[in-house]
C-alpha cells in the first residue's frame, strides 16, 4: 500500500494528538479545527472512503459511533449538541482517503453545511 498519513499517525509513525485509542479505533485531534472540539474517529483498518466499506465492516463502524457519544461527552459537548461528519469525494471535499468520522461541537453549526 503507498503510504498513508492516517495510517501513519495510528501506527505511532506521525504525531498526532491521540484521545482515544482501543482495538478498532484511534481518535485525535483535527490538525485544522474548524470548531472548539474537532476529533477525527479512524479505523485501525484502512478503509479508502465510504464507498470502500464491506459487510464484514458494519460492527466496526457501528462502534464508531459508540466512541462518538462518549468523545462528545468527554469533551462537553454532549448536551449543547455536535455533529458526526463523514466527507466521500470530491464534492464533499475529501482530501485524506483512509475513512474518518468527523466530530465537531463547541460552538453552533450552520445546516445545511457549506
Ligand atoms: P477530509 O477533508 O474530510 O478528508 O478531512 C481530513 C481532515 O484531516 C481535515 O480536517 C484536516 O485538517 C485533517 N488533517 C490533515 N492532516 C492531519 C494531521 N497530520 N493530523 C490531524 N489531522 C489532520
Ligand atoms: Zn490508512
Amino acid at each position: 500500500m503507498s503510504s498513508c498519513l492516517f495510517c501513519d499517525i495510528i501506527e505511532g509513525r506521525a504525531k498526532g494528538n491521540i484521545v482515544h485509542q482501543d482495538g478498532s479505533l484511534v481518535a485525535f485531534k483535527d490538525i485544522n479545527p474548524k470548531a472548539p472540539v474537532h476529533l477525527l474517529i479512524v479505523p485501525r483498518k484502512h478503509i479508502a472512503s465510504l464507498l470502500d466499506l464491506q459487510q464484514d465492516d458494519r460492527e466496526l463502524i457501528g462502534g464508531v459511533l459508540t466512541v462518538a457519544s462518549k468523545l462528545a461527552r468527554d469533551n462537553g459537548v454532549a448536551e449543547e449538541g455536535f455533529r458526526v461528519v463523514v466527507n466521500s469525494g470530491p464534492n464533499a471535499g475529501q482530501s485524506v482517503f483512509h475513512i474518518h468520522f468527523h466530530l465537531l461541537g463547541g460552538r453552533r453549526l450552520g445546516w445545511p453545511p457549506g
